[in-house]
């Protein structure tokens, strides 16, 4: 399983220097690549005759004119130009197939700047990491996995140098989940989420404490000239903080994730219409600073590493609209978000909106586990059949009692 794992560096000047000027030249070939494309791709539109674009023969043709046209590229590893044309080739391959737009120039200050590291080009030594014509930088952690080391791509966000190792690891047999119980999962909006059990996560909100020091230093980066060394200054304050915002986030994320996957082997989620749902304004702001997808991409992985499910249920699933008491089943036609509580008019049953969903979402994770395992032919994709721990059960049952 290859699992990656993002350490915080912490360089020092000199080091944070060869840092930037390593992925101010990886973009410096990234652009040069690209616009050699779509030069070369143009001339052999006209004539079929010419050589057709591709990373490997724009990686030879750089090359050969570097030490001529570009000798300060000399002074950095030879990964960062290489491996920014093997991501453009990349990013062109994802857009001929569809799943990607046209590849675009990055901009200096606006794109993230990064460049990667084959593994023949660092080496890990405990808490350090050893990058040619650079030595050795410090890490904050050591690497969380064992296992071949595929790559490393080192990244910038506002003033801090990241590395993100790539290892290909067969750690991934974390101790089974505690319960071996399935959940349900409603990630909302005033709650980060709802769990089946009844419990709310709350979940930081970033965006919320913090906005009104991001308006105003927005505000005030908006007054200074442009190109001023104070424009600078307050643009790197902004940075800084929608970095803070980011982690703030990225480590509420993290606890629910592993805490799910550690008490339940599955796991039922609901899969959102995400962009339909910014589209609408009031939400937009809350589900950004919940970030769904990442929610998703973290249980997925985590979920993998203990032998976990994660069961994403369908997109017309009406988990919210649903009741979810025993034997009913009744779908009311309408539920405006603003409504928090509601009673079945079939069964009578009071629901909290939320709660009524994520057990909606628990009910579907367990007959679609169920389904995969008794339908003819399902094979070895077949799950057991996962039984519900009698600790969740007392949990439903207190909440049945109101
Ligand atoms: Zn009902």
């Amino acid at each position: 399983m290859i699992i990656s794992h993002k350490i915080r560096l912490n360089p020092n000047n000199k080091q944070a220097t060869y840092l930037a000027k390593a992925a101010g030249t990886a973009r410096f070939a990234y652009n040069w690549a690209l616009a050699e494309w779509q030069i070369q791709y143009a001339a052999w539109k006209e004539d079929n005759s010419q050589p057709k674009p591709n990373q490997m023969l724009l990686r030879r043709q750089l090359n050969s004119i570097k030490r001529e046209q570009f000798p300060w590229m000399l002074e950095v590893t030879k990964n960062a130009p290489q491996m920014a044309i093997i991501q453009l080739g990349a990013a062109f391959k994802n857009f001929f197939a569809g799943r990607a737009k046209y590849p675009q120039f990055k901009k200096k200050g606006k794109s993230r700047d990064s460049f990667t590291l084959t593994n023949d080009q660092f080496a890990i030594d405990a808490s350090r990491i050893r990058i040619p014509n650079l030595g050795l930088v410090r890490m904050r952690e050591t690497l969380r996995f064992s296992g071949k080391i595929l790559s490393a791509t080192v990244s910038r966000n506002a003033d801090q140098w990241f590395a993100s190792i790539t290892v290909d690891t067969d750690q991934n047999h974390l101790p089974p989940a505690e319960n071996q119980g399935t959940v349900g999962v409603d990630l909302g909006v005033s709650a980060l989420a709802t769990l089946s059990t009844g419990e709310k996560v709350v979940g930081a909100k970033p965006h919320k404490a913090l906005l009104s020091r991001l308006q105003r230093l927005s505000r005030s980066l908006s007054r200074k000239v442009k190109g001023s060394a104070n424009r600078h200054k307050a643009k790197q304050k902004l940075a800084k903080l929608h970095a803070r915002i980011a982690n703030i986030r990225q480590n509420s994320l993290h606890q629910l994730t592993t805490d799910l996957t550690r008490r339940f082997h599955t796991v039922g989620i609901e899969d959102l219409n995400v962009s339909g749902m910014v589209k609408n304004r009031h939400l937009s702001r809350a589900i950004s600073d919940m970030g769904f997808f990442e929610f998703r991409r973290q249980l997925e992985y985590k979920a993998d590493r203990r032998g976990a499910v994660v069961v994403v249920a369908d997109r017309f699933f009406a988990s919210s609209k649903t009741c979810s008491a025993s034997g009913c089943g009744h779908k009311v036609d309408k539920l405006p978000l603003s409504v928090r509580e509601w009673t079945c008019p079939l069964c009578g049953v009071v629901h909290d909106r939320d709660i009524n969903a994520a057990k909606n979402l628990e009910k579907y994770a367990v007959s679609s586990t169920v389904s995969a395992c008794g339908g003819e032919g399902a094979g070895s994709r077949c799950k057991p059949k996962v039984k519900p721990a009698p600790m969740k059960q007392e949990f439903n049952r207190k909440l049945d009692l109101g």
